[in-house]
């Protein structure tokens, strides 16, 4: 991206792979220029993804930070917006997943967790707040987890953290609606993604997961594109503070 874009932009984190990468894409399909951030460890798969946005005629930036890093996170939206011109729409995706049981629990992984995954969200929002306020308009998907309404064993600081997500994005969206930004959830179950295969250790784990979605099969990447795209869009223009679930039916409230 080396010209300033006339057109949409979006800025997605955590993009090297999985979800991210797939909503990446998907935004890129739908007409927007994509700035893609992962942290630095994933270099090449990012810049990978950069080059297939390329492919739909939209242009792919790679910026490297960790979310979690508050100096890091504006030196990346920075970066951004000089490159770029302007962002209309954030995905904060970036997460990780630490499986242990709360008696077992590390104070390490919960910070780890909480860190990465409700601080890092709030970060990168606040970053972004005065441009977006400024011109009157941004779109806010932050992606939580049907985890954060309901949980699994060995999940509960990770089930915390997603809950913390929602709560966020519930009073986000009431201080920010006056300004023309939305601010909403995307609640995915169980995705085939690298992180999702912790959930998904053995056969037995495939056939409960599966047994418990109505649909009757686990979810991938692809199956988050569309309803993140929705909330992204002007499509959505009057849906704001809400989490959808995007499983296949395990949650059905
Ligand atoms: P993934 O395949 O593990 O991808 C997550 C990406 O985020 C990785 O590339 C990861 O890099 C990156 N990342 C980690 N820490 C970061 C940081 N501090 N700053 C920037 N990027 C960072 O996971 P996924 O399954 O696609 O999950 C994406 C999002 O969906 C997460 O928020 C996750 O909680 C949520 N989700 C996933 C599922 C599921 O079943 N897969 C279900 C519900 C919700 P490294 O790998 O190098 O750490």
């Amino acid at each position: 991206m080396t010209q300033p874009s006339n057109g949409r932009v979006a800025l997605v984190t955590g993009a090297s792979r999985g979800i991210g990468r797939a909503i990446a894409l998907g935004l890129a399909r739908d007409g927007f220029d994509v700035v893609v951030n992962d942290i630095e460890r994933q270099r090449e798969e990012l810049k990978a993804v950069a080059t297939e946005i390329g492919t739909f005629g939209r242009r792919g930036l790679p910026l490297f930070a960790d979310v979690s890093d508050r100096g890091s996170v504006h030196v990346m939206v920075d970066a951004a917006l000089a490159q770029a011109d302007h962002i209309d729409v954030v995905v904060n995706n970036a997460g990780i997943l630490i499986a242990n049981t709360v008696e077992n629990l590390q104070e390490a992984q919960w910070d780890a967790v909480m860190d990465i995954n409700a601080k890092g969200t709030f970060l990168v929002v606040q970053a972004l707040l005065p441009h977006m306020r400024r011109r009157g308009y941004g779109r806010i998907v932050n992606i939580a987890s049907i985890g954060g309404k309901h949980g699994a064993p060995e999940q509960a600081h990770y089930s915390a953290s997603k809950a913390a997500i929602m709560g966020f994005t519930r009073v986000l969206a009431q201080e920010v609606g006056q300004f023309g930004i939305t601010a909403n959830c995307v609640c995915p179950g169980i995705i085939v993604t690298d992180m999702g295969r912790t959930n998904l250790s053995d056969q037995s784990n495939v056939d409960k997961w599966v047994a418990v979605t109505a649909l009757r099969r686990l979810g991938q990447p692809e199956d988050v594109v569309g309803p993140a795209c929705f909330l992204a869009s002007d499509a959505s223009a009057f849906v704001t503070g809400q989490s959808l679930n995007v499983c296949g039916g395990i949650v059905l409230s």
